[in-house]
């Protein structure tokens, strides 16, 4: 039955605890038993940009230019110090999104444009990429009629420039690479791509939107971390997700475009209806002012030194876990990762089969299906149960193998 519109209205006690009542069965994230959707810095992280967050909580960052200018002001500054951490030339310019797939949404939509401007392209259109990118790729491509040739990644799971060179063709607008790709959480070979990119005058976008936020700490941190941002030449736009490892919260991303032509490129400007002109740099109009100010929040709240801590503490929790499963026998790391992501095989049994024990034990199995494997994107969640996770690994391993026991489950992201 359908559920009816309610006749009379109710107050907020009586919702707040519907509201729980409904979310009882929910996987115990905060715990650190859901190996994707969220994340965390660290507390103070968290209520800086919850607070910035309801500070906000009505404006609408579509007025920022003529309502709301300290939103505005935010916004802008928020843009200026990723094109700082992104090494972004001068005259480089960027905008908040809703989230990478938008972001990733309108720098295939610029590119779009731009290669309708270029004879040696023609349609119908075509970006090339990795098999590790992000759907969001493809979401794209659908929307604007083209589609993605998805090449073998290399054995490092890395993308493989050779083989995305022998599949551009006259209709190939944009090569894609990831920083780190979702699935092993390894970074492209940028360098590489950013030659053949410029070589080629095709359009380099790098999905910096898992990694781009904490992959400059890394290296700060002193981890070696390939390059991948606008100090490469041919890296002509980078979305990097603030609600990812930005730790705001969400809707924000960001997305950064080398040249200011191409961000004019991207935008929407309209003004043939009653209400004159309307211009947006993104798929959404109204936008949450809160997103935007929480941003600035907590990107000053952390500044390098927080952000540089945090990714300590990554980085240690990260190698624990990976030793620890490389200490389990059967287990293997499908790729060596070069941040936090982690996805990890076995050939001797079913790892879907280990996963669906982990499931009955309260963890959200995290699967890549093609190498079939296990998979956890950590953020410090992931600190307190480590050990139990690892030990329940363990003991589902054991319990599978040398049993026949092959799981139904599907990977679904
Ligand atoms: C999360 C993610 C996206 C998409 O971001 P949303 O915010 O979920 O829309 C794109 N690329 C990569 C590598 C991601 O991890």
């Amino acid at each position: 039955m359908r559920k009816p519109f309610p006749k009379t209205g109710a107050d907020w006690p009586t919702l707040d605890a519907a509201m729980s009542e409904m979310s009882e069965a929910d996987i115990d994230w905060r715990q650190g038993r859901a190996p994707l959707y969220v994340f965390h810095g660290s507390d103070a992280a968290h209520e800086v940009g919850r607070q910035a967050f309801m500070k906000y909580f009505s404006e609408n960052a579509l007025g920022g230019r003529r309502a709301f200018f300290g939103l505005k002001r935010m916004e802008d500054e928020v843009v200026e110090m990723g094109l700082d951490l992104f090494q972004a030339p001068d005259g480089a310019v960027g905008n908040l999104t809703t989230g990478g797939s938008e972001s990733i949404f309108m720098a295939v939509k610029a590119c779009r444009d731009w290669a309708r401007t270029q004879s040696h392209i023609k349609p119908p259109f075509n970006i090339v990429a990795p098999f590790s990118a992000h759907a969001a790729f493809n979401k794209a491509a659908d929307v604007m009629d083209m589609t993605v040739r998805r090449l073998p990644t290399g054995e490092d799971r890395r993308a493989d420039p050779d083989a995305m060179a022998d599949a551009i063709d006259g209709g190939t607008i944009m090569l894609a690479a990831s920083a780190p790709c979702f699935p092993h959480g390894v970074i492209d070979s940028i360098a590489a791509l950013s030659e053949l990119a410029l070589e080629r005058d095709l359009w380099l976008h790098v999905d910096a939107c898992v990694g781009g936020y904490v992959a400059p700490f890394f290296q700060r941190m002193g981890r070696r971390i390939p390059l991948y941002d606008f100090a490469l030449p041919g890296v002509r736009t980078l979305s990097a997700d603030l609600h990812k490892f930005g730790f705001c919260p969400k809707p924000a991303s960001t997305l950064f475009y080398r040249l200011e032509e191409d961000r004019e490129r991207g935008l929407f400007h309209f003004d043939q209806w009653p209400n004159g002109q309307f211009s947006t740099a993104t798929l959404s109009g109204t936008r949450a002012g809160g997103a935007v100010a929480a941003a600035w929040a907590v990107m000053h709240h952390l500044g390098v030194d927080g952000y540089t801590a945090i990714a300590r503490d990554l980085a240690a929790m990260a190698d624990a876990y990976v030793s620890g499963i490389k200490a389990i026998d059967g287990l293997y790391l499908v790729a060596d990762p070069d941040l936090t992501i982690i996805n990890f095989a076995a050939d001797d049994f079913d790892i879907f089969s280990v996963a669906e024990a982990m499931g009955t034990r309260g963890w959200l199995p995290g699967l890549t299906q093609n190498p079939k494997g296990m998979h956890a994107m950590l953020s410090m969640f992931h600190e307190t149960g480590r050990e139990e996770y690892l030990a329940d690994l363990e003991s589902c391993v054991e319990q599978v193998k040398g049993t026949n026991s092959q799981s139904g489950l599907k990977a679904v992201y």
